[in-house]
């Protein structure tokens, strides 16, 4: 078993949405009801029951024509991963064999650490189940030979689970043969993402794309003297919240995620 990436070819892709159908039926995740906002993409954000969605793009590019862009958004799987150096469980954890980040969702406490760590934005918090919700690269699937179920559900081929070296190489090659302002998205960031894009137009066009995504440098702060400290509250949430609030203040991390879920009834 080696390094593995799980590498989106958005120049392939046709916005199907198997794959996030793929995700839901694998994970057992419900649907909401939701509205529609003249927009395929749906639901509009990441939510704790939807952990991957389908961004839909109307582009009108510099020679005047539009085109769709599509974009996979889902946990981007660091390598160095604020959401594993900040959670202070052990609920977040890097996968031995294949370097992406899993989840223990029993041991989190629902500090929401992670929420704020995350450069991506992609963890979701549930009110109901006070716990946070993420893509898992479907664990229970790659550690026993399979590939991940979105991957298996991708008709096209845009979807690949592939060694690194192969996957850098695939990726590479692909640009090329695109052309233009093809290029590779997540090689360069936080020490490299095991989701990793081939975008056929330049990276500043797509929406909501994390044009230089950071670690906040506070959880180094909170790696070397407060994670210790939270500890102490894993015995219950309000202890968490305590933590949370000596360190973030009274705000909620990205309170418009929670609104707009909640008004698509996935909060
Ligand atoms: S994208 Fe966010 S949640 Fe996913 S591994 Fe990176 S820091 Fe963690
Ligand atoms: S909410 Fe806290 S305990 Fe749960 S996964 Fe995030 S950082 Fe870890
Ligand atoms: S299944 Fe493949 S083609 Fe369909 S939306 Fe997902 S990545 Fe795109």
């Amino acid at each position: 078993m080696s390094e593995k990436i799980k590498l989106y070819d958005a120049s392939k892709c046709t916005a199907c949405r198997g794959c996030q159908l793929a995700c839901k039926q694998w994970n057992a995740l419900k649907a909401g009801q939701t509205e529609h906002k003249g927009t395929y993409q749906n639901p509009p954000t990441l939510q704790p029951n939807t952990y991957m969605i389908i961004h839909f793009q109307d582009y009108v590019a510099p020679e005047g024509d539009v085109r769709w862009l599509f974009r996979k958004e889902a946990c981007m799987h660091c390598t160095k991963a604020a959401c594993v150096t900040v959670c202070p469980s052990g609920a977040l954890y890097y996968n031995k064999e294949f370097k992406t980040v899993g989840m223990d969702r029993e041991k989190c406490i629902g500090c929401k650490e992670c929420v704020s760590a995350c450069p991506f934005e992609v963890p979701r918090y549930d009110k109901e189940t006070e716990k946070v919700y993420k893509c898992d690269m479907c664990e229970t699937r790659i550690t026993n030979n399979m590939n991940p179920a979105c991957v298996k559900a991708c008709p096209t081929g845009a979807l690949k689970w592939l060694d690194k070296d192969e996957a850098l190489k695939i990726a590479e090659g692909r640009v090329q043969q695109l052309g233009g302002d093809a290029n590779v998205y997540g090689d360069k960031f936080v020490g490299g993402t095991h989701l990793m894009y081939v975008l056929k137009e330049k990276m500043d066009v797509y929406d909501g794309i994390k044009k230089d995504p950071k670690v906040p440098q506070s959880i180094f702060v909170w790696k070397n003297l407060l994670k210790p400290l939270s500890l102490l509250a894993a015995g219950g949430v309000i202890g968490a919240e305590l933590i949370h609030y000596m360190i973030r203040g009274p705000h909620k991390p990205h309170p418009e995620h929670y609104e707009e879920a909640k008004k698509q009834g996935g909060a």
